[in-house]
């Protein structure tokens, strides 16, 4: 499969990763939008939030738990971050493999301007 965070888990591609376990990956987004910004993805291939099963309910809490330690890890956990997944082209998903994006380390500014 063409996919790029496939290849990102299978390590054919290589990452700067800050956790792994069976189902989870997260890795240093490549071009950082904040000083912290990691994704956060499923080693399974889930194209978008849209494809988000009800069998992948464990999956996405364990996300979750992966983003809380992530965020502690990084130094983040006090002064606050954002978790956000880009879905489908007025999201502005780039990438059609399921992530989510870690941002902190600085004052983000309000969603809505
Ligand atoms: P999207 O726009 O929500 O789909 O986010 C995709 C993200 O993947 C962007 O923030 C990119 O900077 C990031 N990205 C693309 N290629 C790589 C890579 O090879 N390693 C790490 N991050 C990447």
């Amino acid at each position: 499969m063409d996919c790029l965070f496939c290849k990102i888990v299978e390590g054919t591609i290589p990452s700067k990763k800050v956790f792994e376990s069976e189902n989870i990956l997260a890795f240093h987004d490549i071009t950082p939008a904040a000083p912290t910004h990691v994704l956060i993805i499923p080693k399974k291939h889930i194209p978008s939030m849209n494809e988000v099963s009800h069998e992948d309910m464990s999956l996405i809490a364990e996300i979750h738990q992966v983003a809380q330690q992530v965020a502690s890890d990084m130094g983040v956990s006090e002064s606050g971050y954002r978790l956000i997944n880009n879905c489908g082209p007025d999201g502005e998903q780039t990438v059609h493999h399921l992530h989510y994006h870690l941002l902190g380390g600085a004052r983000l500014g309000t969603l809505t301007g």
